[in-house]
């Protein structure tokens, strides 16, 4: 276990694996300014197909979504937890699970996360670097020394996220508590501000790679001149 995870083991991300989803439907976000910018947001409930035979208390997919069994749902509502949303979800299958087994797999929820502690503290090096007017796309910069919660903007959830985060889903420590003292299985705990960056591109160090070329530079340069 490396020094700075707080809670859970490697081993669990080949055990358990990311669940894949079945029969997606997407909306897609269109930007007229910078395709680049084009996107697209999930609509419809979760339906996941499990690569192995282990079902954890949680369970996450291919694109970090968030999922909990009925029991940690229940764990979390008994002790009154905010800053969440459950929404419907179901596993359809399971690979590699006996057949007499398969009343085994468990009701799902997917947990979204909905508490916010607004804008990420300045010391962390996160700040907003480009809006879009077209389209709304935001691009935030990168952090320095993980995530610092600013506790002034932080809305006293127990599940909440920082803006240009959101898929970093931040706990209070009545949480992180929780799922010790309850060893839940395949949700690793790290605390934020030992979060690190790595080897991947710092988006502030590439600003061309989501700004359009023709914003900030004027497409024709004229001179104002009294005569000519
Ligand atoms: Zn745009």
């Amino acid at each position: 276990m490396a020094d700075n995870v707080v809670y859970g083991t490697v081993e669990w991300y080949d055990k358990y694996q990311d669940a894949e989803l079945e029969k997606v439907r997407y909306e897609q976000i269109k930007c007229s300014l910078d395709p680049r910018h084009d996107r697209r947001r999930r609509i419809g409930n979760l339906r996941l197909i499990l690569p192995t035979s282990h079902i954890g208390d949680f369970i996450w997919t291919i694109y970090s979504e968030c999922i909990v069994s009925d029991r940690v749902l229940n764990l979390f509502k008994d002790s009154g937890f905010s800053g969440f949303e459950a929404r419907t979800s179901e596993i359809v299958r399971v690979r590699r699970l006996p057949k007499n087994e398969r009343d085994t797999i468990p009701r799902i929820w997917e947990l979204v996360t909905t508490g916010t502690a607004g804008d990420a503290s300045p010391e962390s090096g996160i700040r907003l670097l480009y809006r879009c007017p077209v389209c709304d796309y935001t691009r935030y910069s990168s952090f320095q020394e993980g995530i610092i919660v600013d506790a002034q903007q932080w809305d006293g959830t127990d599940f909440f996220t920082v803006k240009g985060y959101p898929s970093f889903t931040l706990i209070a420590e009545r949480v992180k508590d929780l799922i010790v003292d309850h060893r839940l299985t395949n949700c690793a705990i790290i605390k934020a501000t030992d979060l690190r960056w790595g080897k991947l591109p710092r988006p502030e160090e590439h600003p061309e790679n989501f700004i359009p070329a023709e914003e900030g530079r004027p497409k024709t340069t004229c001179q104002l001149r009294t005569s000519t």
